[in-house]
């Protein structure tokens, strides 16, 4: 998804559960892994974070940075319940933005709409998936700059596209991500896909996103409050409701979300 409608999808799909501060700050933490992308595309020493963004990389991969995610957003909910830290808090907020970024671009950079056929259908994050009929098939873009580049300014790539859609989705073959993504209304795949199927993959798309990030969000309080006292968990959802924060603090101290994020990434792996 571009920044936009990570935005448009997180403020939708947690808009009961925080408030409007919060709502900002998840929102521009899920956005920041794009913008960290964007900061290290020279860096060698940075390579580029596929499991993220379900981008060139595998299912599994893809699912693996869920699962780590998700345990980082609970272990620190946990943490900040125990405290009325600010700090925590937000790095709890700023990892959960992180983890909805990958729920959203798994559905704008794999085949899973595809394969769904038009229903908005949530992925429930099984490799064995029985929300589709083939899980195997299940596949995600290959992406880079270049063939990215190469694909778009080729007069006969979409007519190529065109003529081998049913291909393109199904097997194990890999599909770039110019033919794959439906990052926005009007990209190539959502236009082939409104063609074949008669409604728009990137509305689908959308749909999906807004739907397992808010279970998503239900689902890591759920977990931490089984793990913490009655008056912690009150504790939390009264920091939760109280929660704000001035308007430059993010980009203030985005360099301390990220490093504590990606130090705690790591010791799962
Ligand atoms: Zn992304």
């Amino acid at each position: 998804m571009i920044g936009e409608n990570h935005y448009l999808i997180t403020n939708n799909a947690l808009n009961e559960h925080l408030n409007g501060d919060a709502l900002d700050f998840v929102a521009s933490s899920n956005i920041d892994s794009d913008k960290i992308e964007e900061e290290n595309k020279y860096n060698i020493f940075k390579p580029y974070n596929a499991p993220q963004h379900f981008n060139k990389t595998t299912k599994e991969e893809g699912l693996e940075f869920l699962e780590n995610a998700k345990e980082v957003v609970i272990d620190d909910l946990i943490e900040a319940s125990k405290t009325d830290d600010d700090d925590l808090y937000k790095q709890a907020l700023y990892d959960f933005g992180r983890l909805s970024h990958c729920i959203q671009d798994f559905y704008s950079h794999t085949n899973w709409i595809n394969q769904t056929g038009g229903i908005v259908r949530v992925w429930n994050e099984d490799i064995i998936n029985p929300n589709i009929d083939n899980p195997d098939n299940l596949k995600t873009t290959d992406y880079s700059w270049f063939s990215q580049l190469l694909d778009k300014i080729n007069p006969f790539f979409k007519m190529y596209a065109e003529s081998h859609y049913d291909s393109l989705y199904e097997g194990s073959s890999k599909t770039s991500h110019y033919t794959m993504n439906k990052d926005e209304k009007g990209s190539l795949a959502d236009v082939l896909f409104e063609k074949n199927e008669g409604v728009s993959g990137f509305n689908l798309a959308l749909e999906d996103s807004m739907l397992h990030t808010e279970q998503k969000w239900e689902e890591v309080l759920d977990e931490a409050k089984d793990e913490i006292t009655n008056e912690e968990y009150n504790n939390l959802i009264q920091n939760l409701e109280d929660f704000e924060i001035d308007e430059d603090e993010f980009d203030e101290n985005k360099e301390t979300y990220r490093k504590n994020f990606e130090e705690d990434m790591d010791e799962l792996n």
